[in-house]
């Protein structure tokens, strides 16, 4: 048993599993994609969509209804909503 992590994989880009993190809905209409994302990296791959699809452009965007609730998750994951 050992665990040697040779494929240096640390839960640092892949956040499938393994996190509490909350994730976010982004869709964009343009590309017709819908993926969840790491709330931590929302604003990043937001950016990053738009910037590399769309030159920059605000296309993409989190899924309508689900912005209501950005604070909340925002606000949980500072803690501030513990309630245990
Ligand atoms: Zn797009």
């Amino acid at each position: 048993m050992t665990t040697d992590g040779t494929d240096g994989s640390d839960g640092t880009d892949d956040a499938s599993d393994g996190s509490d993190e909350p994730t976010v809905p982004i869709v964009c209409e343009e590309c017709d994609t819908q993926t969840r994302v790491p709330l931590s990296k929302l604003a990043d791959q937001l950016d990053r969509h738009n910037e590399t699809r769309h030159g920059g452009k605000d296309v993409a965007g989190v899924e309508p209804g689900i912005a209501d609730r950005i604070a909340d998750l925002a606000a949980e994951d500072m803690g501030l909503l513990d309630g245990e």
